[in-house]
């Protein structure tokens, strides 16, 4: 497991200030990393992945059998960061039965005829399961808040600082209601570097396995970086809660960025207390009466 004051680090803290800046892409920059090198950080966070990893599995059957909770996991991040391969990484060993994930596109006519909300209600996690949203109704802040003129029929052209301050609002009630209702939530913010996605980027374009990762819009979307940086670090700061903390997770490499989401989740569902359900006195009889039966009775 990864030291929680190293994890700590990676929180917002609630109402603060965010300036990415201060959050590193490439844990080699901390202090920590130079101390410990490339060669230790690459083997350790893959021990730690496949640690976590069977910790998860056994994790989300107690989430499972014990069916008072559920897990709602939200990755949100710049282009080619990671998110498909963390999720494919991180949840390998679970049970599929236990886990849904969901990635949310452009929404469609419908979905824009309802409150931005409404589609992402639909998608929740029922008790015992880990829903993952890959990109979520934090969209609605973020890739909006940079092209306005997406956000559909009903809304204003230029919308207003306190439109965007409601909006914050709003995702933070709907969060303290799910939280309140058993969820537990874990937000990844995947933190890339603008030259890291570049060379990803790159990699798409060169790479003839790769070339259907590469989405026209992924350059032009590269050229506001700026404007989602700053889209980024609004939402950040409004909407990190005790109750649903954002976590920035240096994103430049991958074997770092899928260990640390990895061992959140983990940990974080360990610290759920469950415990599985409780046999009663009667259903025991009746276990041990079925057992002698099938015991004492030959098969035809
Ligand atoms: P990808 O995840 O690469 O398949 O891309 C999905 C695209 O859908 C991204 O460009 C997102 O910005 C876009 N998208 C997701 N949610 C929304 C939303 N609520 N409004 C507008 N665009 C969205
Ligand atoms: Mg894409």
């Amino acid at each position: 497991m990864i030291k929680t004051k190293y994890l700590k680090k990676l929180i917002v803290e609630p109402g603060s200030e965010v300036n990415l800046k201060e959050f590193p892409t490439d844990w080699l920059d901390t202090p920590e990393g130079k101390v410990v090198g490339k060669d230790f950080l690459k083997e350790r966070s893959e021990e730690v992945l496949e640690e976590s990893r069977k910790l998860l599995a056994e994790a989300q059957e107690l989430l499972y059998a014990s069916d008072t909770h559920s897990v709602l996991i939200v990755l949100q991040a710049m282009d080619a960061a990671g998110k498909d391969g963390t999720i494919r990484h991180v949840m390998a060993g679970v049970n599929p039965q236990g886990c849904q994930v969901f990635s949310f596109k452009k929404p469609s006519a419908e979905e824009l005829d309802h409150n931005f909300l409404w589609r992402y209600m639909k998608s929740l996690p029922e008790r015992g399961r880990i829903g993952i949203f890959n990109r979520s109704y934090y969209e609605d802040v973020l890739v909006v808040k940079v092209h306005p003129e997406w956000l559909g029929p009903g809304s204003p052209a230029d919308p207003s600082d306190k439109f965007w301050q409601q909006r914050y609002e709003d995702i933070n009630n709907f969060e303290q209601h799910l939280a309140r209702n058993g969820t537990l939530i874990l937000k990844f913010f995947l933190h890339v570097s603008k030259d890291e996605q570049k060379r990803r980027f790159l990699e798409r374009l060169t790479n003839p396995e790769k070339h259907w990762k590469f989405s026209d819009a992924d350059l032009e979307e590269r050229e506001h970086w700026k404007a989602y940086r700053n889209a980024f670090e609004d939402a950040l700061s409004a909407t990190s809660t005790k109750r649903a903390p954002w976590h920035i997770v240096p994103a430049d490499r991958k074997y770092v960025s899928r260990a640390i989401v990895a061992d959140i989740i983990t940990t974080s569902i360990q610290g759920l207390g469950l415990k599985y359900p409780e046999v009663s006195e009667e259903k025991l009889i009746k276990l041990a009466e079925a057992k002698a039966k099938l015991e004492g009775v030959a098969e035809k």
